[in-house]
């Protein structure tokens, strides 16, 4: 006895290395790709939200540190964003590092 499925999400196709996670992101999303713009394009034609969905096309999303899931071509452009900005953020990271280093180092000196 099973219940007919009442969602999109309950009849989602999933791919063969589907895990746990993925899988609650998902269905969390409906199955739709989460992108609102992030990954540069404005997808207005769908309402401002990207109008890609699990299964289409046997395309399959993608689960980002964050979360959200991802259509392929959005995953590309985000996954490249936030790449950059974890090398913005290391590369201020270390700016802000160098000159308490050569503080320590002022200090050292004076002993
Ligand atoms: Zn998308
Ligand atoms: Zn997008």
């Amino acid at each position: 006895m099973t219940a007919p499925p009442t969602t999109r999400a309950d009849r989602l196709p999933e791919p063969v290395w589907a895990t746990p996670v993925w899988r609650a992101a998902v269905h969390a999303a409906h199955g739709m790709c989460q992108c609102a713009g992030l990954c540069g394009r404005k997808h207005a034609a769908s309402g401002g939200q990207c109008d890609q969905y699990q299964g289409l096309n046997g395309l399959n999303l993608s689960l980002t540190e964050d979360g959200q899931v991802y259509c392929p071509r959005c995953f590309t452009a985000i996954a490249r964003a936030f790449a950059q900005a974890a090398a913005t953020a290391k590369a201020s990271a270390a700016a802000e590092r160098y000159p308490q280093d050569d503080l320590l180092a002022l200090l050292d000196d004076q002993d």
